[in-house]
C-alpha cells in the first residue's frame, strides 16, 4: 500500500505543487486546510495540473485543521508516514501587532510536530525561508545554513522573525524529549518563489510579478532576492521527505544568488514589451520610497533593504540532494503567463 503523506496549507501555492508532485510520485495525500470546505476548490484547481494517468480518486482528501487551535491535528496526521509541514501566516499587509504572525507560526509547527510524532511519523519536512538565516545581522559575509536571522535585531519585519522563531522552535522540538518516536526532522529554505501558478491563487511573492505586469507601481526599489522556480521547492521537499542524508539538515532553497527585482523587470520587458506591456524599468530611488512609507506602513520594513543585497550559498541542496533548478528566465515567464491565464494580469490597453 501506498504511504499516505500530510501536507499542511493545501491551499498554498507551494503546497499544491507539493500535493501534484506527491500523487505523481503514487503517494496517498490528505491536505490541511482551515476549512474542509475547500476540498472542492481544491480538486478542481488541481486536477487539470495532473499528470496524465493520474488520478485524485481515493488517494486525496482534505482535513480541516487550523495552527491557531489543537483540533483536528490528531486526526490529519493519523496513518501518515509522512507531514510537509508548509503552512504559515502570511499577510498581505504587515499587521500592527507582530505576535499575529509569530504565535501561529511558532505554535501551529509545533502543534502538527507533536501531533506527528506522537501518530508515529517518520519524517516531517518543514518550509522555512532564507528569512529565517539573512536578516538583523551584518550583511558581511555570505549566508549558509549554519546562519540564524537575529530575531532582536534592527528592523527585522514580523514574517522573518515569525520564519526564524518557528524553525528554531522544530529543531527544539526534535532534539527533546517530547519526540518520544525520535521522529526525523528537514527544513527547506526557499528564497523568492516564483513559476507557474494553478489558479487564480497566488501566493505574496507573486505580487511583484503581477505589479510589474498590470503597471502597478513607478519603478523597482534596489530590493534583492535568490530566486526560486515553485516546481523545484516542491521537488526539494518531496525529495528531501525521503533522502537517506537530508535528515538533521537545512536547505537553502535558489537557483541562484540574491538577484535585483530589476532584473525580474527586464526579463519581462523583453518577453512582453512587444505584446504592449508596459513594464515599470525604472530604479526607485530610497528617498521616493522614504516618502511614501509615511503613508504606506508596510513600506517601512523594505526601507532598510534597498540597495544592501544579501548573498546565499545555495550549492548544498544541489550536491546533496541533486537539485538542478529551472533558471530566472524561465520562473519569470511562467509566473507571467499563467498570471495572464488566470486573470491575474490584465491585459494591456
Ligand atoms: P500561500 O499561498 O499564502 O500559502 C500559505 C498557506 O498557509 C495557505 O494554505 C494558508 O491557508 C495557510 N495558513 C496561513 N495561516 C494559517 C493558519 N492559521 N492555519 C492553517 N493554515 C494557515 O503562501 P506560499 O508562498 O505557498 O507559502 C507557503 C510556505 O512557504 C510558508 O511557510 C512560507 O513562509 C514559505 N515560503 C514562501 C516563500 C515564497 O516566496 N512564496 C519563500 C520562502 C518561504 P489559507 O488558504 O486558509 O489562507
Amino acid at each position: 500500500m501506498s504511504d499516505t503523506v500530510l501536507v499542511t496549507g493545501g491551499t498554498g501555492f507551494i503546497a499544491q505543487h507539493c500535493i501534484l508532485q506527491l500523487l505523481d510520485a503514487g503517494y496517498n495525500v490528505r491536505a490541511s486546510a482551515r476549512s474542509a470546505s475547500r476540498e472542492a476548490e481544491l480538486i478542481a484547481t488541481l486536477t487539470p495540473h495532473l499528470a496524465s494517468g493520474t488520478t485524485l480518486e481515493g488517494r486525496f482528501s482534505v482535513v480541516a485543521a487550523d495552527l491557531t487551535s489543537d483540533a483536528g491535528w490528531d486526526e490529519a496526521v493519523a496513518k501518515c508516514t509522512y507531514v510537509l509541514h508548509v503552512a504559515s501566516p502570511i499577510f498581505l499587509k504587515v499587521p500592527k501587532d507582530e505576535n499575529e504572525m509569530i504565535v501561529p507560526a511558532r505554535d501551529g509547527t509545533l502543534r502538527v510536530l507533536r501531533a506527528s510524532s506522537r501518530a508515529g511519523v517518520r519524517r516531517v519536512v518543514m518550509t522555512s525561508s532564507v528569512a529565517a538565516v539573512a536578516y538583523g545581522t551584518p550583511r558581511d559575509h555570505v549566508y549558509t545554513e549554519s546562519d540564524w536571522t537575529n530575531v532582536e535585531g534592527d528592523d527585522v519585519d514580523p514574517y522573518a522573525k515569525s520564519k526564524a522563531v518557528a524553525e528554531k522552535a522544530a529543531w527544539d522540538f526534535i532534539d527533546s524529549t517530547q519526540n518520544a518516536s525520535s521522529m526525523e526532522l528537514v527544513t527547506i529554505l526557499p528564497g523568492l518563489v516564483l513559476g507557474p501558478v494553478l489558479s487564480s491563487h497566488f501566493s505574496s511573492s507573486g505580487e511583484s510579478v503581477k505589479r510589474m505586469m498590470n503597471h502597478e507601481v513607478p519603478g523597482m526599489p534596489d530590493i534583492w532576492f535568490p530566486p526560486v522556480d515553485v516546481r523545484d521547492v516542491a521537488w526539494s521537499h518531496v525529495t528531501a521527505m525521503t533522502h537517506p542524508s537530508a535528515a538533521g539538515q537545512r536547505f537553502i532553497c535558489a537557483a541562484s544568488d540574491s538577484v535585483p527585482l530589476l532584473a525580474i523587470a527586464m526579463i519581462l520587458d523583453e518577453r512582453y514589451k512587444s505584446q504592449g506591456y508596459k513594464i515599470p524599468l525604472r530604479k526607485l530611488p530610497k528617498s521616493a520610497v522614504r516618502l511614501v512609507a509615511l503613508f504606506d506602513r508596510d513600506l517601512k520594513f523594505i526601507i532598510p533593504e534597498i540597495g544592501k543585497p544579501f548573498h546565499v550559498d545555495s550549492r548544498k541542496i544541489k550536491t546533496q540532494l541533486g537539485l538542478e533548478p529551472r533558471d530566472l528566465a524561465e520562473m519569470t515567464f511562467t509566473m507571467a503567463q499563467t498570471m495572464i491565464q488566470y486573470g491575474i494580469v490584465k491585459s494591456p490597453k
